[in-house]
């Protein structure tokens, strides 16, 4: 059996633990590979080389630094198809989205190429007679992140490439469904020139986790994952002096008003919703049709679309969408499917039985359409992270937009609608982070930010986009003046710049 090790100060090691975890073929549920688990000691000794490796990271200047990340760029980009297949390999999702889970990625880390740029500080001539003052961003020293297993990618180069860029060293836990994309990006960054020890990945669970979170040498923690997670590693990361930003779980909303054009309402649902089987924190899970006309159409098309999507093996570039990451996560969805017609909601489409053809063992389920959810029931309340949408009905514009406004998660929400007043309204009232438009996934390009409110984020920076680089970097204020300057006379009141 292939054992995947770590990847510390510039080469594949193999664990020390002796502790290890299954790495499944979602597609026919084999193991096809077993995991290291790291132990709070070789967590320790990936943090010690990266400690030792930033200080002279650092010292590279920006444009230097950038250039790296420009030759990664190439590299993955000419390794684009066997990444994207290794990464289908272990989370099921097709490889066509596994090749968008990289193009994302790459994204940021292009965006962080503008590092010499984005590091500039300001400077005040004469802020006082002879004094300037300038400030100045310096890195802050070993970052850590923490990834899910539904980006395996994308989410570690959000968080790697700002860090590295900004003059930090970081160290990665990846989640250990699907580690073998962030060792195969590792080597690519050394590859690319990035000197050992600046990008590390530790493989394990939440005793890597924990190991980093607590880790007096680890300045910062970044946080991707479920949100009882994302608070106890917020909690944590700051009892322990450490910046944190930590991005949770997510019930992103869709609304439909009367006048949507619903032949994109349709369109951008399903693959909203259906998309890498639900398994995105911006997938939709709920729409919002406003008025029972409006929702008996959009039930009505949307039943024949949901009956009709292939799922098959994610290899297969016919499957709409692959097998979900695990058993233990089929069984959740399963379970929380059945809960829902426990709890009285319609079960419109049941794809609960799928069986996939010459895989019987893949952990498929197929999609699922519920209709007249209510706000009470736990599917609404609930993060279920599987191919199920659920149709909340709404009487008017209020009930609707109380509904994302009022649920406990934030992340993204979307109104469809030809009304430019309304959809100005729902954006400017509603409580969630990021919004769209007639933009069923509003998922912001590499050069703004991503983060959501409430239960989806704790912190108050968000993932790439100048917050990140301010996230990886503390400012400095410099106040100067020479010898040979007017003035200079002590004085025992708090000095003014007169
Ligand atoms: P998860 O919370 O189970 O795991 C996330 C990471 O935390 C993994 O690396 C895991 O090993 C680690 N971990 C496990 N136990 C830990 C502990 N006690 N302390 C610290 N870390 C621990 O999440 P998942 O199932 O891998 O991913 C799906 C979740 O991630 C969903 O809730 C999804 O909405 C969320 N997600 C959020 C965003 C976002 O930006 N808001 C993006 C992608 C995924």
């Amino acid at each position: 059996m292939r054992t995947i090790g770590h990847f510390i100060d510039g080469s594949r090691t193999a664990g020390s633990s002796g502790v290890t975890g299954e790495v499944f073929a979602p597609d026919t549920g084999e193991v096809q590979a077993e995991v290291a688990l790291a132990d709070a000691a070789e967590t320790a000794a990936a943090v010690q080389g990266a400690h030792r490796a930033q200080a002279a990271w650092a010292a590279w200047n920006p444009q230097r630094r950038s250039r790296v990340l420009t030759r990664f760029i190439d590299l993955v980009e000419a390794e684009a198809d066997d990444l994207a297949r290794l990464l289908s390999s272990e989370h099921g999702k097709t490889v066509a989205d596994a090749h968008g889970d990289i193009q994302r990625g790459l994204e940021v880390a292009e965006f962080c190429t503008g590092i010499p740029h984005l590091l500039k500080g300001e400077f005040t001539e004469g802020a006082g007679t002879g004094i300037d003052v300038h400030s100045v961003r310096q890195p802050i020293g070993v970052v850590a992140g923490i990834t899910p297993f539904n980006f395996p990618a994308m989410i570690p180069l959000w968080q790697a490439a700002p860090a590295i860029a900004s003059g930090n060293a970081f160290v990665l836990k990846p989640s250990e469904r699907d580690p073998s994309v962030p060792i195969r990006l590792a080597e690519l960054f050394v590859e690319a020139g990035l000197p050992p020890g600046v990008f590390n990945v530790v493989n394990g669970d939440a005793v890597a986790a924990n190991a980093l979170i607590t880790d007096p040498r680890v300045a910062a923690v970044t946080f991707v994952g479920s949100s009882d997670l994302a608070h106890h590693v917020y909690k944590t990361a700051a009892e322990h002096g450490k910046r944190a930003q930590c991005f949770g779980g997510a019930k992103n909303h869709l609304v439909v008003l009367p006048d949507a054009d619903l032949d994109l309402v349709v369109d951008g649902l399903v693959g909203a919703a259906y998309g890498s089987a639900g398994e995105r924190c911006m997938a939709v899970s709920v729409a919002v049709p406003v008025g029972d006309a409006i929702a008996e159409e959009l039930v009505g098309r949307l039943a024949e679309r949901v009956a009709g999507l292939r799922v098959g093996p994610s290899s297969d570039p016919a499957s709409d969408f692959g097998p979900l990451v695990s058993a233990a996560a089929q069984k959740r969805v399963l379970d929380y499917i059945d809960l829902g017609v426990a709890e009285g909601a319609e079960l419109v489409v049941d794809g609960r039985d799928l069986k996939v053809a010459d895989h019987e063992n893949g952990f498929f389920v197929g999609g699922c359409l519920f209709d007249h959810v209510t706000p009470d029931m736990r599917i609404y309340r609930e993060e279920i992270f599987g191919p199920v949408l659920s149709v909340v009905r709404a009487a008017d514009y209020e009930a609707a937009l109380r509904l994302p406004t009022e649920h406990e998660y934030g992340n993204g929400v979307a109104i469809f609608t030809r009304d430019g007043q309304a959809a100005r309204d729902f954006a400017a009232r509603v409580q969630v982070g990021m919004v769209g438009i007639n933009v069923p996934i509003p998922v912001p390009v590499g050069y703004h930010s991503f983060g959501g409110w409430k239960r989806s984020g704790f912190g108050d920076l968000n993932q790439y986009g100048s917050d990140a680089i301010r996230f990886n970097t503390r400012p400095k204020l410099i106040t100067t003046r020479w010898s040979g300057a007017p003035g200079g006379a002590s004085d025992f009141v708090i000095p003014t710049m007169s």
